[in-house]
């Protein structure tokens, strides 16, 4: 119940049959990360750099920004938090960065695309996650892959900021949002350290729904199996040693918690206030039944069957 869940926040989260699954909080702020902390969270799976710096008039310089993640980084006990690089444009503009118009902005220059238009940006950032990660230990992830060809690019301009720093502790993931990343995820994730399943984007280009249209929201949903399938193949076809997470909303969704965890996911990172519920859930659920859960899932024929599945699944567990 809601009373344990909070009595026992900050100890880790353990399934019955002995799994550690990390819970860490999605951050958009400073005081976010005092707020998770208090809540157990584990480091943060994603901080949503756009909307930190989001009330800059101007461009924050590295300093700034390696400030404010050390910042966070020191509020969570020197847990790893995870940078994530500007995800701009579509429906998140920066003031100091006016994006293009686009009729179909979500099909758009956005995310990594919008960086390759404004290299010194990104490199800025990437300056001031290598500069952070000389004092707390840092990952940094990159929005909106749709290629190989991306990565690379991004690696090479990591690359060239890491090397005018003294050597230091960085891992490198990717978000999977988009299908075509999902699909080829063997290729874009060799070599890497992570990849972060962000289910919100990921369920709009996979149902075709506009995560904002309240006229779509029921096709919308994360529990849809074509979204479950795409889940599953990434961590099928993931490198051996690559981390899978799960930093979407779909992981602040209690009730999904034990279907992720059955799907093959070790890391959730959630929004603050969820922690200690999110983490209860992972206690009460075993890897054995958990994966017979999503198989069930994966078989179903709509996500209000999977809801179903999970209702049931609830009652023997507690
Ligand atoms: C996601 O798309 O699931 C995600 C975590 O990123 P954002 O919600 O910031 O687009
Ligand atoms: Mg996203």
């Amino acid at each position: 119940d809601a009373d344990e869940a909070s009595r026992r926040a900050t100890e880790s989260a353990v399934t019955r049959d002995g799994m550690r699954i990390r819970v860490g909080a999605n951050i958009t702020s400073a005081s976010d990360a005092a707020a998770a902390a208090e809540q157990g969270a584990e480091g943060s799976g994603l901080v949503r750099t756009e909307i930190l710096f989001g009330a800059s008039p101007t461009r924050p310089s590295a300093t700034i920004q390696a400030a404010a993640f050390v910042a966070i980084g020191r509020s969570l006990g020197s847990e790893p938090v995870t940078i994530r690089t500007w995800d701009v444009g579509g429906d998140k503009p920066l003031p100091f960065l006016p994006g293009p118009q686009e009729t179909n902005p979500m099909l758009g220059v956005r995310g990594l695309r919008l960086m390759h238009q404004h290299s010194e940006l990104f490199d800025t950032q990437l300056d001031a996650v290598c500069a952070a990660a000389e004092q707390t230990p840092v990952r940094v992830m990159f929005p909106m892959v749709t290629t190989r060809d991306e990565v690379d690019w991004a690696l090479d301009r990591l690359a060239a900021a890491r090397a005018k720093v003294p050597e230091v502790n960085l891992a490198v993931g990717i978000m999977v949002e988009v299908p075509a990343a999902a699909i080829q995820i063997a290729d874009l994730a060799a070599g890497l350290d992570f990849v972060s399943i962000g289910t919100n984007d990921l369920t709009q280009y996979t149902l075709a729904a506009d995560r904002g249209n309240a006229g779509v929201s029921e096709l919308a949903d994360g529990l849809d199996p074509a979204v479950l399938q795409l889940i599953r193949r990434v961590v099928d076809e993931v490198p051996d040693g690559v981390e899978v997470g799960v930093c979407g909303d779909l992981a602040s969704r209690v009730e999904a918690v034990p279907l992720l965890v059955g799907l093959g996911a070790h890391d959730l990172s959630v929004v603050g206030p969820m922690v200690p519920r999110v983490k209860q859930a992972i206690r009460r659920t075993s890897r054995t039944t958990a994966r017979e859960l999503a198989d069930r899932a994966l078989q179903a024929g709509s996500a209000k069957a999977v809801r179903e599945l999970l209702v049931a699944h609830r009652m023997p567990t507690g």
